[in-house]
């Protein structure tokens, strides 16, 4: 059994993954700025909450992994800051809105209206002060860690300890998600009917 003392993975996991809120409908995030930050309203419960290793995904400073979630484009609203935003890679099949003055990444967007998850943007609700937002339930692309510079060594304590949590690790997304995009792909080409 790998030693799993001292490995941290995201500071929303390491001291316990907090449940969410049953009936939870929603609330904001801030970036990191004192003054003036960007302010973005999510209308609802997020989905999907997971951890992310890629090298794309916000992390906050010291972390491995970034804190993920998904939630309807519909529900998220800009409400002060737009102009502290930019787009990190506008050629990016997730546009990932951040601010010019912190480089936090306030929200993901899909523009591209045949990608599986269109219509879903990608936020981290750390950023918010309220509790009751869905909590963690897998680990996503963890092999992508040793991509951002992690001693491969360490990758069997990181997978025991994301056990450990409770956060199952996956090299890809999680079964559930790879099947949702492969029977978007197989509607699309009519291996499957639409
Ligand atoms: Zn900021
Ligand atoms: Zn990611």
């Amino acid at each position: 059994m790998a030693d799993t003392s001292g490995i941290a993975i995201h500071p929303a996991v390491d001291h316990g993954i907090r449940p969410a809120k049953p009936d939870f409908a929603g609330g904001e995030l801030r970036c990191l700025c004192h003054a003036d930050p960007v302010r973005v309203a999510l209308r609802g419960q997020t989905a999907h909450n997971h951890v992310c290793g890629c090298t794309k995904c916000w992390k906050p400073e010291g972390a491995i992994f970034s804190q993920v979630a998904v939630i309807s484009r519909d529900l998220v609203e800009v409400l002060a800051g737009a102009e502290k935003l930019e787009v990190v890679n506008r050629d990016a099949p997730i546009q990932r809105h951040r601010c010019k003055a912190c480089g936090a990444h306030l929200f993901g967007r899909i523009e591209n209206s045949e990608h599986p998850f269109y219509g879903l943007d990608f936020v981290h609700t750390e950023l918010s002060d309220q509790d009751g937002w869905a909590a963690p339930e897998f680990a996503a692309f963890v092999s992508s860690v040793i991509e951002s510079g992690v001693d491969p060594e360490r990758m069997p304590g990181i997978r025991a300890r994301l056990r450990e949590l409770g956060l199952e690790p996956y090299d890809a997304l999680s079964p559930p998600l790879m099947d949702a995009i492969a029977t978007h792909i197989a509607r699309r080409s009519g291996a499957l009917p639409a």
